[in-house]
């Protein structure tokens, strides 16, 4: 998959337009240019990502829009558009917090629905019954296909959050009866760990769950779930070792571009690429190339000597850990979680 930012992160997720967001003082650390990517950038990154073999093998998976808020960039359809003309799998991700259907972050994602693309959303109970509820009734009349991220910071918060969807679903009737019976599952899972395993580790967490699928798919609808633990992160922007549900654990992270094999590729809105599967929130120093003004032998050739930095980087983790330095960062400048 690729994920390309369109949209800075404010660190603020305003519910509607974004009208002060340009005067708010996370964003002054980014050029203006970096706010919401432009078509012509994207039509660029587009021509880039043909000519690149293992970026256009990753694009024929899927093409993930992302940020910041993606529904907050004005021009949100076209490029939506110009990623179609690469790929027919393009989604676009959301927070659907917002204020009516007159919301112009509605409107686009209306459009983009109405194009094909699809529209996955992040679960906010803070958010659900106020505004993403309603939406994502109405989304449902427009696509058949949704993936929902869950981030929990405890196992009764993901047990609420499981219920939010399970009602939600339960209402809906028939046509979603598979999805009821997936969400039930974990819902029924997680009521069983709080019960005897309310402190539980991640090893007992993953057991407990079992085999759990993390689809439910039929013909008519298919429906996707990730549970995505949270982290806190510190004044300097890094993540801790552990994730808040399992704080006895360090949360490690399986590095496949340290052994070889780039499955997912961020690109940043100024062309930057990262091999992350975070979004590139980890802040991981080697850098891939540049889609927007490297050339495809120089996109390689970052590529090719950035592994070997991260192999290196992984293998001082590994030391870190066994001699219990733990969390201590390395020159190669990758997070000290990653494997
Ligand atoms: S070293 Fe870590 S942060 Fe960097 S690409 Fe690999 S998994 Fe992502």
């Amino acid at each position: 998959m690729l994920s390309i930012f369109v949209e800075t992160s404010c660190n603020r997720y305003n519910r509607d337009e974004c009208e002060f967001c340009h005067v708010y003082e996370p964003l002054m650390e980014h050029p203006v240019s970096e706010w919401h990517l432009t078509v012509q950038q994207a039509q660029m990154m587009a021509d880039k990502i043909r000519n690149v073999d293992v970026l256009n093998t990753l694009a024929q998976q899927e093409i993930n829009l992302t940020g910041g808020e993606a529904s907050q960039n004005p021009d949100i359809v076209e490029i939506c558009k110009v990623f179609q003309s690469v790929t027919p799998y393009v989604c676009l991700h959301t927070n659907l917090d917002m204020l009516s259907e007159k919301s112009k972050r509605w409107q686009r994602l209306v459009e983009i629905m109405q194009r094909g693309g699809r529209v996955d959303i992040t679960l906010y109970p803070t958010a659900w019954e106020k505004s993403q509820k309603l939406f994502l009734e109405e989304m449902l009349k427009l696509q058949n296909k949704l993936i929902v991220n869950v981030v929990y910071e405890t196992l009764p918060d993901l047990q609420n959050q499981i219920d939010l969807l399970l009602n939600f679903f339960k209402d809906r009737g028939s046509l979603y009866a598979h999805v009821t019976k997936l969400l039930q599952s974990y819902a029924e899972k997680v009521t069983t760990l709080i019960a005897t395993h309310p402190h539980c580790d991640e090893k007992i967490f993953t057991m407990g769950m079992g085999d759990t699928e993390a689809f439910a798919s039929k013909p008519e609808f298919i429906f996707g779930i990730s549970l995505l633990p949270a982290f806190n992160i510190d004044k300097n922007g890094f993540r801790a070792m552990t994730s808040l549900p399992f704080p006895r654990d360090k949360y490690l992270i399986g590095c496949p571009a340290a052994r070889g094999s780039i499955d997912i590729m961020t690109i940043q809105q100024n062309g930057e690429m990262t091999p992350c599967c975070d979004v590139g929130n980890l802040k991981c120093q080697p850098k891939f190339g540049n889609v927007l003004n490297d050339s495809p032998e120089e996109i390689m050739g970052k590529m090719e000597s950035s592994m070997k930095v991260l192999a290196s980087g992984v293998r001082k983790n590994h030391e870190n850990i066994k001699s219990g330095k733990a969390g201590e960062q390395v020159e190669e400048g990758i997070p000290p979680y990653c494997n």
